[in-house]
Order: C-alpha cells, then structure tokens, then sequence
C-alpha cells in the first residue's frame, strides 16, 4: 500500500539529521529512510569549527556535546620532509573540537520524535507522480511524498535522479580510526598533523579517552586491495608512520581492528555544483551528496551541518501561509520548488568555494615533488592553518525564520507545550527547599525551562518574560531555596556552583530541618547552558542586592560580568542588560560608582562590536547616569554624541535616555529640546513607575519655569504625586506671582528636597525669571512708576539694579516701556487691543487647521480596507487573528509594567 508523506529524507547521517531536527524545530515533521539498520557511524570522528558549532547550538544540541568534547586550542604540524620543529598554530578565538560521529548521531536521533527515522529502509527508485514523487524502497514498499531531499551520501541515488554526475575518484584514499584509551591517553588536547613523502596523517583527542586518527595517501593499484582487510590495513598505517613519533605510532598500535576503515577519496567536480542541478522541482540534495569533497578542510560534515540548518529554513518559508491564507496543491508545489531553488542558491557558491579549496589544499599538502615539499614546509604550513579558519568562519545565522508560518505555528506551540511538560515532569533535586515555599522553587524551574527554550528557539521574548517572572518572585526569594535552585539548574563541581553558592548564607538549623526531611528525592539532570548560569547570576545578586549586602553583591556582579565578556550569544544580551544594571546599581549603592566606569566603557565597546544593541543602550545610559552622578556634564555629553544612534529597542531604556538627556539640555541652556525630553520621558514611563515620572516632572516643571512658562494646576495634581511635587509646587506660585521674597523663602523652605533632587542650581537661575514676572506685573499695572518704587516692590537692593534690570527686559521684549533716566522712573507703553490686530484670526485658524486635520485622520482611519468585503474571513482565521491580537496586547501590556 501506498503511505502519503509530505517530506521523505533519505539518510540519516549527518546532514538528513539536521535537516530533520531543523524542520522539527520549526514545527515541521519530516520522515527519514535510512538503509542501515541502525545509525551508521562510519568514520569514527572528524574536525568541527566555528561554523558546525552556530549550526548545532542553533538546533540546540550544542551544549551537551560541548560537554563530551574537548575543546582543541592549536595545531602542530611537523613535516616529515625537512628536519626542521614543528610549528604550532594557535586557534585562539575559534571553537575547533574532534566530534565523535556516533555522539553527534545520537544526540540528533535523540531530539527527534519518534517514528521520524525509519531503519532499513533503501530508497531505490524514484518516479515522479503528479505534484508528487513516488519512492521505491528495497523491501518493496512504495512512499509517496511532496518534498524529496536526497541526504543519501556520496553515492546518492536522488543525485542521480537529478542528473548529477557520480563523484570522481580523486586517485587518494584514506583509513581512519579511533582508539580509546581507558584511565585517559595523556596526549593533552592538540591537533597534531604530519605532513611529505606524499602522506599526510593527523591526530586528534575527542576528549581524555579518545583519540581519533587518519591518514590519507595515493595508493598504488596493488595497494587499493588493502580497503577490506583490517589487519593488513593497520600494518600499511604503521609502515607509513615511520617518520612519525613513537607515541603517535602507538595510538595506532593500540586501535582494535573493528575500529579501523578505509575508503576512496571523492569529489564533485566543482563546476559541476555551480551549473548542474541541486535542485529539480520538489527534489534537492543535501550533504554528501550535493558536495563530496576530499577532507582536507575538514569541512564535509561542518558544511553538511550547515545545509540542514538552510535548507529547513527555506523549506519553511516556503511552506508558510502567509495570512493563513488557504493554498491549492498546484501553488504549494510551486512554493516548494521555489524554497528548494532559494536552498540551491544560497547553497552553489559555498559549496564550489569548499570543493575547489579542499582539492587545492590536498594537492599541496600530498604532494610528493621535492620543490613543492618544501615551498610547503617552508611558506605554505604558515598560511594554510589561518585559511582554515577563514573558510570555517561562515554562518548561516540562526534557525528561527522570520517570517515563521503561520500553518505551524500551532504544531510549533504544541512542540513547547510539550517541552513546558517534559520539564514538569523532572523530579525535585535532593536537597530540596524548605516546605514552606516548594512554589517558588517550581516558579524558579519553570522560569528555568522558560530560559532554555528561550535559548534553543533563539527567542528574546522568552527570556524577557523569564525575568519578568523572576522580578514577580523577587520578594519571596530565600538562601535555601535559591541553593537549591542552583544545584538544580548548574552542573555539580562547576565554578559557577561553587561561586554563587559561597555568596549565599547559610541556611538556619531550622531550614536545614527542614531540608533533610525532604531530601528523599531523585537528583535532576544537569543544564549548564550560559543563559541559565547567567540567569543564576542574576538570581543571585538581586538576592544580594534585596538583602543589603553590598559588598557580596559586588563580587557577584563583578564576577558575572567576568564571565559575560566570554559569551558572545544574542540570546544573552537580554540577560546581560539586567546584569549591567544590577552591576551598575551595587556599586551605586555603595557610593563607589566611578570605579566601574572605565568597566562599562569597555563593555559598552564590547557590546557595539557584538552588535548587542539592548547592551549598548543599557550600558549608554549607565554612563549617562555615572557621568551625571559626579557633574560631568561635558563628558556626558561627548560620549552620548559619539555613540551609535540610538534605536529604543527597549521603551525603559529609551525613556531614560531622554531624562539624562533633559537634564544635559536643561543644563547647557537648551530648555526647549530638554523640556521635549523631558516631558516625552515623563509621558512613555509605565505607569507603574512612579518615581521615574515623579523626578522627570520636578525637571520639567523646573525648566517649563525657566522658558517663561507656568505649568498648569492638573501638572501638579497628578496620582500619587501630589506630595512629592508639592515644592515645586509652591515655586511656582511663586514664580507665577514674581513675589522675589516669596521664592527665596520657598528655596529655602525646600532647599534639601531641591538638593536631594539636584535642581538647586536651576532654582537659582530662576530667580530672573522671578524678577521678570514681577517687572510685567508692575508694567501692566503702572503707566509710569519711579524706579525706587520697582527696586521696593520687587525687593531689590538698589534703585541702580532696577535701572539695569528693568532696561534689559525692555531690550529682551519682555515688556512693553520705556525708561526715563533723567527722572529715574519706567513709563508703560498703553496695551492696544488686540482685537484690532489678526492676531486672534489666526489663531483661531491654526485651531480649526488642527480640528479638520484631526477630522480627517479619525475618517481615514475608519475606512475599509480595499476588497475587504470580498474576502470573507472564516471563522478559524478569525480565532487564530484575534487570539495574535490578544497575545500581542499582553504582551505590550506586560512591557509597560515591567519594573522600572
Ligand atoms: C577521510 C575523511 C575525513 C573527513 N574528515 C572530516 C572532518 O574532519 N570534518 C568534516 O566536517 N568532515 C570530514 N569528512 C567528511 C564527512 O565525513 C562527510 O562530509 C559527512 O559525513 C557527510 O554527511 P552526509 O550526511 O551528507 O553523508 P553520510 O554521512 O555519508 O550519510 C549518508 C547516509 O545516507 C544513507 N544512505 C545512503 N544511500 C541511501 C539510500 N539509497 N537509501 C537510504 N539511505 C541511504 C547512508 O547509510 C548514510 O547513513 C571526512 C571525510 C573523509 C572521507
């Protein structure tokens, strides 16, 4: 019978693998056929580099085989040509690790629902069949299914079908094998490769047990019976090795005879890729068997790797529904061919770059003429190693596309839930927390599971949400239960264990009761992901911080932040952000805030160059803050115009970028852009944020006052600010009523408040403004008044200050008179009526411009969309839109109270 699938892969090596997890990570199922009748692990091991490592964290296996691996920090290359020492190449910066094929397999079956791999399973024969293509496995059964994509190595069928050429023998071959070395083999964790004489061989520790080696070479015809024959196999190794030192001889003395294989070196001729087909309709190819190159980068698997993390993210944008919009399977089939065909694209020049540099690479390093050799030895074995690195630094970006459909979505929602479950279902670590609070435990490791989606998916929001969570908690947080939180989520033995667990007290007798009594249950697995320890730092200083212990605080922020400056993930930075502020805040607290300042400088470089642009944001503001702290506001200044422009990726942020703004303009004279500042800061403020709204408001009033203007009553009147702006308040009054001794009484009733807020510098130079509002009110009043009267009335200390005062509000048209010097007095000039003026027409005018624009806005906005009638919306769009429109509302709505 025939079974209906909508994605067949066939081959579950590396590349069908991470295809498959790829599309499952984006809520999409596909279906593997593989041949063997388990994970085939041909190989043993091979050389992964930067490039393999963003595809595997971006599928989310990264981590736990960073932990089985060792991490290679350089490369020894010793020729065995000249007599000369080796060389050692550093790969300082890169992650190069030896993965075992059978670990990464694994970890890959594993993420995979089950059913998704189907074993023994041969494809045969392809046949096309309408908008479908009918597979014919070995057995017999016969598959139909939308999308083929052939994984199926180098001798793959599906190429075949495409009309790509077969690989050609490059006339190389190569035997590898893997040795394991009980107690450890003590090599230390370097890659050391032996180059001349027309061999090349390589060493490389997986780890402290596990060694993997290879040896590629041109064999003579007698020499290619060798491939079957393990014990002949291993001799030949030995022969060849001659040159080698003993102690590399001997890993391969000590490798079992099962552990030993031989193949043919392939490739694909390299114009072959750039003109033939990848891709035919429904049908692609992936891996192996779009690409086979000789390995001489080292990058079959690593780019094998790459590919699966393209092709599932174009297969998805392909099979996206925007709108939900409902598609026939003509216009599916043409998506399909059209993701396939962007794959193809993005894939060809990659693909010639490795095939056309690998086969360059070997030719140079096998060679065995004697000018070649020692060009090598001499020149080239300097330059190869950095161009491995170069062609190992590609990245396919992360996994989530963005315009992730809609049609799985649901499935994709559906995947988490599951997850979400999963982690429910953990059981309790066993020096579990006190009885009194298991919530906030299981708050904390659901927040944790929160996080490690977060990371998995690449997705921001969740980890935002995660500490939003955490700020809820905040007040319930105890030592114990945090410890226990700790050893939940850390690995045992860790630094970061260790670390975090030295800040927190001990737990009381009574506590300690209380944990032995529940301790009877299983320890967890262990996470060690950077976004849960990060998330632990955090944890644990806002504990420190809620408890008053600054100095711990200190050390703990100083220390996360340590560790922060060697994680460079995007996921993190929203973390980050909160540590910088924490770091930033302990530090405040402690009075010691300029000795983080060069600090947040470095970091704030740091974060500009990681394009971490919530980071850089933060970190500006941090500065703003530490500069305006000690009065330095020129520097302030100068940093704030010099750095990147800045976006408002986050609305906090953004609001306090324009308070420190308005205070540098209030403070460089500019009040009409600080008052914009200012009152905009004051208006975006969450509501919940009060004393943020209630200090932009004491500035604005302050600098609405000094540009001449009374802030209106209802200012004053708002909720919850009454009492705090009740100072200013009564400046205003005074201000209003240009009643000098009343303003100098107020200043001095208030003047701790106006220090505390550091607005008593502004207060001074409102004394003028002061001055001029009396001098107005006496101007209107008065057609002709005598100096010495205006310097009694408004309090001045002499008839000669009056004089001057008064001449330089008529020069600056603040009144309308004129002086008489002779006598010594101030002549009003008559008010005309304004009414004989245009002034009133027009601006009534500018009112009626303002109401009809408004008019025409409300009226625009009320219009249908065009055709909108014509497209009747089912009701399952209907739900799917109005539950977006909700989960986008409160999302907004959580936004506006996170804390501020
Ligand atoms: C000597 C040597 C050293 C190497 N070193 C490195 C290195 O250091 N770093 C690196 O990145 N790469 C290295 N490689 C390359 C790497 O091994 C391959 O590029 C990689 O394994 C390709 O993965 P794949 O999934 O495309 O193909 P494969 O791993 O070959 O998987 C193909 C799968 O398809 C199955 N299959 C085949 N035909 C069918 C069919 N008709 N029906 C169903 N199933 C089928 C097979 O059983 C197999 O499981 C090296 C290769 C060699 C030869």
């Amino acid at each position: 019978m025939e079974t209906v699938q909508d994605i067949v892969i066939v081959g579950a090596g590396i590349s069908g693998l991470t295809t498959s997890l790829g599309l499952h990570r984006l809520g999409i199922r596909s279906l593997v056929l593989e041949s063997s009748d388990r994970l085939r692990i041909t190989g043993f091991a091979f050389t992964t580099w930067n490039n393999a490592w963003r595809v595997l964290d971006a599928i989310g296996i990264g981590e736990s085989l960073r932990r089985q691996h060792d991490l290679t920090p350089s490369i020894l290359v010793a020729s065995t040509f000249l007599v000369q020492p080796a060389s050692e190449i550093s790969f300082n910066g890169h992650e190069v690790r030896c993965l075992q094929r059978r670990s990464l397999l694994e970890a890959l079956a594993n993420e995979l629902p089950r059913d998704t791999i189907r074993f023994s399973s041969k494809v045969v024969s392809i046949e096309e069949s309408g908008f479908f293509k009918r597979l014919h496995l070995a057995d017999g059964t016969v598959l139909k299914t939308k999308v083929l994509i052939g994984c199926d190595g180098v001798n793959s069928v599906v190429a075949k079908w495409l009309g790509l050429e077969k690989p050609v023998f490059t006339g190389r071959s190569a035997i590898r094998g893997h040795t394991k070395f009980e107690g450890g083999h003590g090599f230390g964790p370097k890659f050391r490769q032996f180059v001349g004489k027309g061999v090349r061989s390589g060493f490389l520790p997986c780890n402290d047990e596990n060694v993997y080696w290879f040896l590629t070479w041109t064999p003579s015809t007698k020499e290619e019976e060798l491939e079957d024959d393990p014990v002949k196999l291993k001799q030949f190794v030995l022969n060849k090795l001659e040159d080698t030192p003993d102690d590399m001889k001997s890993v391969v003395e000590r490798t079992e005879l099962d552990s030993i294989a031989s193949n043919q070196i392939r490739y694909r001729r390299p114009w072959e890729v750039l003109w033939g087909n990848i891709s035919k309709g429904n049908v692609c190819v992936s891996g192996d068997a779009l690409h086979p190159m000789t390995p001489d980068l080292g990058q079959g698997a690593c780019s094998a790797l790459e590919d699966g993390v393209v092709l599932a993210k174009c297969l998805a944008e392909a099979l996206s529904k925007p709108g939900g919009e409902e598609i026939n399977k003509g216009q599916e089939h043409k998506r399909i061919e059209m993701g396939l065909k962007t794959f193809a694209e993005k894939r060809r020049w990659r693909s010639f770059d490795l095939i056309t540099t690998a086969y360059m690479v070997g030719f140079i390093q096998q060679n065995s003429g004697m000018i070649m050799n020692f060009l090598r030895d001499k020149f080239l074995s300097k330059f190869l190693p950095g161009m491995l690195l170069r062609k190992a630094d590609f990245d396919c970006s992360a996994l989530v596309s963005s315009k992730s459909s809609s049609c799985f979505r649901q499935s994709k929602i559906l995947t988490r839930m599951t997850q979400d479950v999963e982690m429910k279902e953990q059981p309790a670590p066993s020096n579990s927390v006190p009885a009194s609070s298991p919530s906030t435990l299981h708050h904390l490791k659901e927040i944790a599971s929160l996080i490690e989606t977060g990371a998995y998916d690449r997705e921001a929001r969740r980890i935002l949400r995660a500490i939003r969570l955490t700020m809820a908690l905040r007040r319930k947080l105890k030592a114990s239960v945090l410890s226990s939180f700790l050893s939940f989520t850390l690995a045992p033995g860790s630094e970061a264990l260790t670390r975090l667990s030295s800040y927190l007290p001990k737990e009381d007798e009574h506590e300690m009761e209380v944990d032995t009594a529940t301790s009877a249950v299983q320890p967890l697995a262990k996470h060690s992901l950077p976004e849960l320890e990060i998330y632990c730092y955090l944890l644990v200083l806002i504990f420190l911080i809620d408890q008053k212990k600054y100095d711990e605080a200190k050390a703990c922020s100083s220390a996360s932040i340590a560790r922060l400056k060697n994680l460079n993930r995007r996921t993190l930075d929203v973390l980050a952000a909160r540590l910088y502020f924490y770091y930033s805040l302990c530090y405040e607290l402690t009075g010691n805030l300029a000795e983080i300042r060069s600090n947040l400088l470095a970091l704030h470089r740091i974060a500009t160059l990681r394009h971490d642009e919530l980071g850089q944001e933060t970190l500006l503001n941090l500065l703003l803050r530490n500069y305006l702290h000690y009065n330095l506001y020129d520097q302030a200044e100068k940093l704030r115009s010099k750095a990147p422009r800045f976006e408002a990726h986050s609305n906090q942020q953004f609001c306090r970028y324009l308070f420190y703004l308005g205070k540098i303009r209030t403070i460089q004279l500019e009040y009409t852009d600080a008052k914009e500042c200012l009152l905009q800061a004051a208006r975006k403020a969450p509501v919940a944020a009060l004393g943020f709204r209630v200090q932009c408001n004491k500035w604005a009033i302050i600098v609405r006052l000094l540009l001449g203007e009374i802030p209106e009553r209802t200012v004053f009147m708002q909720k919850g600010m009454e009492k705090a702006l009740r100072p200013y308040f009564e400046l205003t009054n005074a201000v209003r009523i240009g009643d000098l001794e009343l303003f100098r009484s107020v200043a001095e009733k208030f003047s701790s408040t106006f220090s505390s807020d550091r607005t008593n510098n502004l207060i001074v130079r409102l004394r003028h403004n002061v001055i001029r509002t009396g001098l107005r009110n006496i101007s209107i009043s008065y057609s002709r008044i005598s100096l010495a009267d205006v310097a009694k009335k408004l309090r001045l200390d002499s008839v000669a200050d009056a004089e001057s005062i008064v001449a330089k509000a008529i020069r600056d048209g603040a009144i309308d008179a004129t002086l008489d010097h002779s006598n010594e007095c101030m002549l009003s000039k008559e008010t005309g009526d304004i009414y004989s003026t245009t002034e009133p027409q027009m601006a009534f005018n500018s009112r009626i411009a303002f109401c009809l624009n408004m008019h025409n806005e409300a009226v625009r906005a009320l219009r249908f969309p065009p055709n909108s009638h014509k497209e009747k919306e089912s009701a399952e769009k209907r739900r799917e839109r109005q539950q977006q429109e909700q989960e986008l509302a409160k999302h907004i709505a959580e936004e506006d109270d996170d804390e501020f």
